[in-house]
C-alpha cells in the first residue's frame, strides 16, 4: 500500500501515520521529520531548509523532491509507505507521479480554528518524534515521552505567528491537491475533527480495512 496523508498542519497526519504504520507494517515517510532531522544534524540540506521552516513557509520543491526520491528508494519502502506532509505543492505531486504509483490519498479535514488550538498544545518527543497534546493526548509519562522516555518539547514552528503562515501556505499551495487527486479517483475524505481513536476508525474504514 502506497498512500498519502493529506491535510493541514495539525490535522493529525503524523499521529494517524504513526498508528497506521504499526498496523500495516509499512514505514512513514514524513518530510517534516526528515527536514527537522537534517536541521538538527546541521547537514547542508538542513541549513538550507532552516530559514524556510522557521518562517512557516515551504522548503523549495527541488530540495524536498530529491529528499523523498532518495528515501523512497530505500529497501524498507519497497512494500509500501505512508507519506506524511508530502506532496504539498502541485509540482511535488507531479514529481511523485513519476516516482510511484500511489494507491490512496486520505484527506484529513480539520477547520482552521481547531488547527490553531491543536498546534498551540502540541508537544513532540525530542528523541523519537512521537507527538502528544497537553489536553487531548497527554503522555502517560507526564513530561517525558511514554514510548522512549525522551524529553518533550515545543516545535519552533508551533509559535502563533508561524502557525498562521503555515496555514496560509497550506491554503494557497496544498489545498489544490485535493482536486488533483480527486480527478485521479484516489481521494478519500476523513473528518479529522474527532478524537484520535475515532479518526483512526474512520481512516481504516476509508481504506477498506476492519477497524
Ligand atoms: P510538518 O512537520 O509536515 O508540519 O513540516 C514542517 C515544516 O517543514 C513545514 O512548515 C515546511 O516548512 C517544511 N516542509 C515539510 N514538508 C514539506 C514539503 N513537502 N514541501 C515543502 N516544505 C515542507
Amino acid at each position: 500500500m502506497k498512500m498519502i496523508l493529506l491535510g493541514g498542519p495539525g490535522a493529525g497526519k503524523g499521529t494517524q501515520a504513526q498508528i497506521l504504520s504499526e498496523r500495516l507494517e509499512i514505514p512513514t515517510v514524513s518530510t517534516g521529520a526528515l527536514l527537522r532531522e537534517a536541521i538538527k544534524e546541521q547537514t547542508p540540506l538542513g541549513m538550507k531548509a532552516k530559514s524556510y521552516t522557521d518562517a512557516g513557509g515551504l522548503v523549495p520543491d527541488d530540495v524536498v523532491i530529491d529528499m523523498v526520491r532518495e528515501r523512497l528508494g530505500k529497501d524498507d519502502c519497497q512494500k509500501g509507505y505512508i507519506l506524511d506532509g508530502f506532496p504539498r505543492t502541485l509540482a511535488q505531486a507531479q514529481a511523485l507521479d513519476t516516482m510511484a504509483d500511489i494507491d490512496l490519498v486520505l484527506y484529513l479535514y480539520v477547520a482552521d480554528e481547531t488547527i490553531l488550538e491543536r498546534l498551540g498544545g502540541r508537544r513532540v518527543c525530542e528523541s523519537c518524534g512521537a507527538t502528544y497534546h497537553v489536553l487531548y493526548q497527554p503522555s502517560a509519562a507526564g513530561e517525558l515521552c511514554e514510548r522512549c522516555g525522551g524529553t518533550l518539547g515545543i516545535r519552533d514552528d508551533d509559535r502563533p505567528e508561524t502557525i498562521r503562515k503555515r496555514l496560509e501556505a497550506y491554503h494557497a499551495q496544498t489545498v489544490p491537491l485535493v482536486e488533483y487527486y480527486q480527478k485521479q479517483g484516489k481521494l478519500r475524505k476523513v473528518e479529522g475533527q474527532e478524537e484520535v481513536e475515532a479518526t483512526t476508525e474512520m481512516t481504516l474504514r476509508a481504506m477498506g480495512e476492519q477497524p
